[in-house]
């Protein structure tokens, strides 16, 4: 599924080929086929005609913002694919919004699972978005320090791991990065959140900015289980160190990468000789 790195990586490609352009048209496929159902001649109405201002990130969604103050939230789920190509190439049934843009090319937004989501939003305050309000900062923000996360950590049993993909905790973690991090700052995902020294909540938080930082700077992951693709349909050249890892060796001591299972059948990876 695509977490933080993809969808910044999905907005750095896609802004230069549209930010400026005019939507011309807008094709939905079948409306009710995402996770939040549309209104979908609101939806045409409220696309049709507008110029792109600019794009966002929060978390792991996309955002368009569109001249007249509305702005076109897409969640891409965990096979959501967003490009912009020619016209007249062919697309598919998974190919649920095609927006003609000015000059010939579609912005695409394919999801053969449907796990996605679109929404049209009015304003550009981002932040109060229904899909936001419960958001903690972003990971790469000047909010995100050693004494947020503590303080949000403080009593708590939940699994650091788990909280770490608590969009409410901080915006844009997912499984893949979850695990990572926790490798980076050698600390077990499995440990309760609440009992880890404020030298560790620092090795996390550092270890959060260096590992989403260099994702980026490959262009995400795309993990075995994942049909992750960038704007230009490659996949991404992060190679996670413990994510789907388990049996083996671990990078930096050769130990067996472990795996343990949650209640909800996700996996947390880790090392059992670096993480403590
Ligand atoms: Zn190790």
């Amino acid at each position: 599924m695509p977490e933080l790195p993809e969808a910044e990586t999905i907005c750095r490609q896609l802004s230069p080929l549209t930010v400026g352009r005019r939507i011309i048209s807008v094709s939905l496929r079948e409306p009710r086929i995402l996770r939040c159902p549309i209104d979908a001649a609101k939806f045409r109405r409220g696309l049709k005609g507008r110029r792109i201002s600019r794009l966002l990130r929060r978390g792991k969604a996309i955002i368009f913002v569109l001249e007249g103050a509305r702005c076109l939230v897409v969640r891409l789920g965990m096979s959501g694919t967003l490009k912009v190509e020619p016209a007249e190439l062919t697309t598919d049934k998974h190919v649920h919004l095609r927006l003609g843009l000015e000059g010939g090319d579609e912005l695409r937004f394919r999801d053969p699972r449907k796990f996605g989501c679109l929404a049209l939003r009015t304003g550009t305050e981002v932040e109060a978005f229904p899909e936001f309000s419960h958001y903690g900062p972003e990971p790469l923000s000047a909010a995100f320090t050693p004494s947020y996360l503590a303080q949000r950590l403080k009593g708590r049993r939940a699994k650091v791991g788990v909280v770490l993909m608590d969009q409410s905790v901080v915006a844009g973690l997912g499984k893949i990065y979850a695990d990572e991090i926790c490798f980076r700052a050698g600390v077990r995902p499995g440990r309760a959140a609440g009992r880890l020294t404020k030298k560790e909540i620092e090795k996390l938080v550092a270890a959060t900015r260096e590992v989403l930082e260099e994702a980026i700077g490959d262009r995400g992951t795309t993990a075995e289980d994942s049909v992750y693709q960038d704007a230009y349909g490659l996949s991404g050249g992060f190679r996670p160190a413990v994510y789907q890892r388990t049996d083996q060796p671990c990078i930096r001591c050769g130990q067996p990468i472990r795996r343990t299972r949650l209640t909800d059948g996700r996996g947390m990876h880790w090392c059992p000789e670096c993480q403590k």
